[in-house]
């Protein structure tokens, strides 16, 4: 049956036409010699049918493979196993498999960049349209009248001056953020004091927390200790560690403390503060991520803070972390190299 389902294959009559030439021409090279006439007849039949048997299998193959190809770009599967290709193409079909995979998971990566960048731009939004309407009501109650009530046009252009600090506060984070995605931000690293360093920053950082009734504190340091850091960068990081506990803290002390090891500093930013739950300490880092919006925004943060911070951090070939208690404090650190 087979054998005359391959005689009707589209090719046979083409290997047909070709054994005729041949038999012709052999019967006139041998001068009429019958066995050998009968012996090459055969062999060419049986090299036809061969031939057209390959050929056919090949067809098929190749039909199958197109009609997997035209699948895969319709969308037309739901998991790799429904690639299937006849046995003798296994390993095609591995690599399809494999293709199919890639493709799918770059399509994935693909609409989850997509989907954050729509959620960057609404918060984005978001958070430019607070201070800006808040400005503008003020200046527009102020146009209204209240420009010569002495009892409240100053406090309402120290409120609207304050929310134009914020929105600025806001487009150097986006600024930094941007800078730091798009691989712009360049680092300078140096061997540097880090006693007087941190000197340095408590120094600038007391008077805020002085503000709250807060104490902050450094430990003392070996003197003559080095670390290897980019210096503005650091000072970026320990600055939004330290406003943060400032921020999140009503009692009690903030400490900057470095834990000198053989070959590197553990930096900690401790503090005696609010605390954040477990759940929270997972999201801390992500933009826009803040634990009670409200109180937040109250006291001007935009929750690009600590995305910043461990971006710096990394940046160092090292890694923020954060143990957490609520109610009783937060502690945040990394390592430096020295
Ligand atoms: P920004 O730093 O952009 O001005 P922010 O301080 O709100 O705003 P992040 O510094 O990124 O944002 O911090 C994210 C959130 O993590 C904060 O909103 C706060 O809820 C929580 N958080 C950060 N540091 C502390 C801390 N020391 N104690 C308690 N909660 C904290
Ligand atoms: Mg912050």
């Amino acid at each position: 049956m087979k054998v005359f389902s391959l005689l009707g294959s589209r090719y046979f009559p083409e290997f047909s036409l070709i054994f005729i030439l041949f038999e012709i021409m052999f019967y006139l090279l041998t001068g009429f010699n019958r066995d050998f006439i009968i012996v090459s007849g055969v062999t060419f039949m049986l090299l036809s049918i061969l031939l057209s048997i390959l050929t056919e299998r090949r067809e098929r193959a190749v039909k199958k493979i197109k009609a997997v190809i035209k699948g895969i770009n319709r969308n037309e599967f739901s998991s790799p196993e429904e690639i299937v290709l006849e046995g003798s193409l296994h390993d095609l079909e591995l690599e399809i498999r494999k293709m199919y995979n890639k493709m799918r998971s770059d399509i994935e990566y693909l609409k989850k960049l997509e989907k954050i960048r729509t959620e960057f731009l609404a918060n984005v939004s978001h958070e430019l349209r607070t201070p800006i309407f808040t400005i503008q009501g003020y200046l527009e109650t102020l146009l209204n009248g209240a420009m010569d009530d002495p009892s409240v046009n100053t406090m309402f252009l120290k409120k609207a001056i304050r929310h134009t600090g914020n929105l600025s506060n806001l487009l150097n984070d986006l600024i930094d953020i941007s800078m730091i995605e798009s691989g712009q931000m360049k680092m300078t690293f140096v061997h540097f004091i880090v006693d007087e360093f941190m000197q340095n920053i408590i120094k600038e950082f007391t008077p805020l927390a002085a503000s709250k009734g807060l104490e902050l504190r450094d430990n003392t340091i070996r003197e003559g200790l080095q670390l290897y850091a980019d210096k503005p960068k650091l000072k970026q990081v320990l600055g939004n560690l330290i406003q943060n506990a400032i921020k999140y803290t009503e009692r009690g002390k903030i400490e900057l403390i470095v834990e000198e090891e053989e070959k590197s500093a553990k930096i900690i930013v401790r503090d005696s503060g609010i605390g954040i739950s477990t759940e929270d300490t997972q999201r801390i880092f992500e933009r826009f991520y803040r634990v009670d919006k409200t109180r937040s925004r109250e006291i001007g943060g935009t929750g690009l803070g600590l995305a910043i911070v461990k971006h710096i951090v990394e940046a160092h070939g090292s890694k923020i972390e954060v143990n957490s208690e609520i109610n009783k404090g937060t502690e945040f650190s990394f390592r430096l190299r020295k």
